[in-house]
């Protein structure tokens, strides 16, 4: 075998065309199917159930365990994509998907997104990509401008929040423990990352990532509104220092998950300056809303922040993944993560940006392109219009449930996120909680809407987030109708 030559009768004789991509004819035709499919679907997606109604481990078991050994016709590829994939979906583009943060892959971004597929770029450093690396740049300076932060933020894109906070989180470890690059953080002081008991759970992530431990983040209780208690903040801080404990960062959430609550950024930057910490701002969800000027008081102090992060692909009509990190001091970064290989020297080096440097990935798509594309499609006042309906029609909602007796709403509705619960009278504790779950699941079984849950001081309550461009008052009238009708089955009073 090992001294076969490519002239031995035991390999066979291919010519090099048939080694080849799919022929570009084949190509052209199939992807102009795919399209039409696209747009028919985007078009129809309202009339798929939203909450795919499979069983778990029914899409594996409609597929063959393994890989075929002879190429397949791209008819029988996308029979199974329709057939067996589209089931197996959950439809975040439904205009009735109001769990978690409701979010759109528009039009403008799809097509941004199959044009960096066909590009194909890894923009690791400039030369690898000069247009990917130069429209990241561009792009995050509109974002920026758009969002009212000063120009000494730099911007930058990662796939999620997660990891933008990760990479927040390893600025700020750089910064006021510099002495962990070096020496890990074997021996360094304790350290502390502050954040409010309703801080996303990436924050906890980031802090156990970056070798701090889960005793490293100190979770602050919150009031009433699920907004972090400055004064019990000031006084773990104390408590810490005078306990020899470092502390490195606080995380100031403006628009937490559970209930969109909008921590007090002013404040938390006074504590910063006078200990010496990080402030980083987490406004994944609603962020966007800083372009509205009738939102603009939430985000008073934002400039005094270290970092700032923002999923477009949250509220920003960008498909998944695309979440931009704002950074004051983005050497920090550079200071964490840059490494460079000689492999990956080149010439420009010192003049062009190096995306490599921002984070723990050395490959990056092209995710800007998509971005770019949704920024000029929609227009700043596009975007600011959807945004203001988007809150108009979770207002309008939140009133139902005020007005409706045997339903509360939990917390206040600063976005387009409505936290309420079913509470007939004489219900309390876990038997609540059961029936709202209950409500819940009838609701969602329906395949018309999709709604999710959450937990806030012990208690369950229902969260109904609108952000889907296709989102239209008659699917919250029918979402509001499915509720009253589910509590009704229930033997409740609707
Ligand atoms: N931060 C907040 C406030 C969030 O609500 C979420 C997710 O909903 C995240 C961070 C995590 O986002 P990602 O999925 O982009 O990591």
């Amino acid at each position: 075998m090992s001294d076969m030559k490519p002239s031995d009768p035991g390999i066979p004789d291919r010519s090099t065309a048939s080694l080849g991509d799919m022929p570009a004819e084949d190509f052209r035709v199939t992807a102009h199917e795919a399209v039409d499919w696209i747009a028919d679907y985007l078009d129809s997606v309202g009339d798929y159930p939203v909450l795919s109604p499979l069983q778990p481990g029914e899409i594996r078991a409609s597929l063959p365990a393994e890989a075929p050994e002879a190429g397949e016709s791209f008819d029988d590829i996308l029979r199974d994509f329709r057939e067996i994939v589209i089931p197996g979906v959950t439809h975040w583009n439904h205009p009735a998907f109001h769990a978690y943060f409701a979010v759109t892959g528009s039009g403008p971004g799809i097509i941004g997104e199959m044009f960096s597929a066909a590009l194909n770029v890894n923009a690791m450093n400039w030369r690898s990509s000069p247009a990917g690396t130069e429209l990241e740049e561009l792009t995050t300076d509109w974002l920026r401008r758009l969002l009212n932060l000063s120009e000494q933020f730099d911007g930058h894109i990662n796939d999620t929040a997660s990891v933008s906070s990760l990479v927040a989180l390893a600025a700020a470890r750089e910064k006021y423990l510099p002495e962990a690059r070096q020496d890990g953080l074997f021996g360094a002081p304790r350290a502390r990352i502050y954040a409010s008991e309703e801080a996303h759970s990436s924050i906890d992530k980031a802090v156990v990532t970056l070798g701090f431990g889960r005793s490293g983040i100190l979770r602050i209780p919150t009031d009433d509104e699920f907004v972090l208690r400055v004064d019990l903040l000031r006084e773990a801080i104390e408590r810490d220092v005078a306990a020899g404990v470092r502390p490195v960062a606080l995380v100031a959430t403006l628009g937490t998950t559970s209930t969109t609550s909008v921590d007090p950024v002013n404040e938390m930057a006074d504590l910063c300056e006078e200990f010496g910490m990080w402030l980083h701002v987490d406004s994944a969800y609603a962020g966007v809303t800083a372009m509205v000027p009738e939102f603009a008081h939430h985000f008073e102090g934002v400039n005094r922040a270290d970092s700032f992060v923002v999923n477009p692909h949250k509220w920003l009509f960008t498909p998944v993944d695309c979440s931009v990190l704002f950074c004051r001091n983005p050497d920090m970064i550079r200071a964490a993560f840059s490494l460079t290989p000689e492999y990956l020297s080149t010439p420009e080096m010192d003049v062009g940006r190096n995306l490599m440097d921002y984070g723990v990935s050395l490959g990056r798509r092209f995710r800007a392109l998509k971005l770019w594309f949704v920024l000029r499609y929609f227009g700043a006042e596009g975007v600011r219009e959807r945004i203001r309906e988007h809150c108009r029609m979770a207002r309008t909602f939140a009133g139902r449930v005020d007005a409706a007796p045997t339903w509360e709403r939990v917390a206040p509705v600063p976005f387009s996120t409505v936290v309420f619960r079913y509470a007939p009278e004489g219900l309390a504790g876990e038997e609540q909680d059961q029936l709202n779950m209950d409500l819940m699941d009838r609701v969602n079984s329906t395949g018309q809407a999709f709604l999710s849950h959450t937990r806030l001081q012990g208690r369950i309550a229902l969260r109904l987030a609108v952000g889907n461009l296709r989102t239209r008052q008659e699917h919250l009238d029918r979402t509001w109708h499915l509720l009253q009708e589910a509590a009704r089955e229930d033997g409740g009073a609707p």
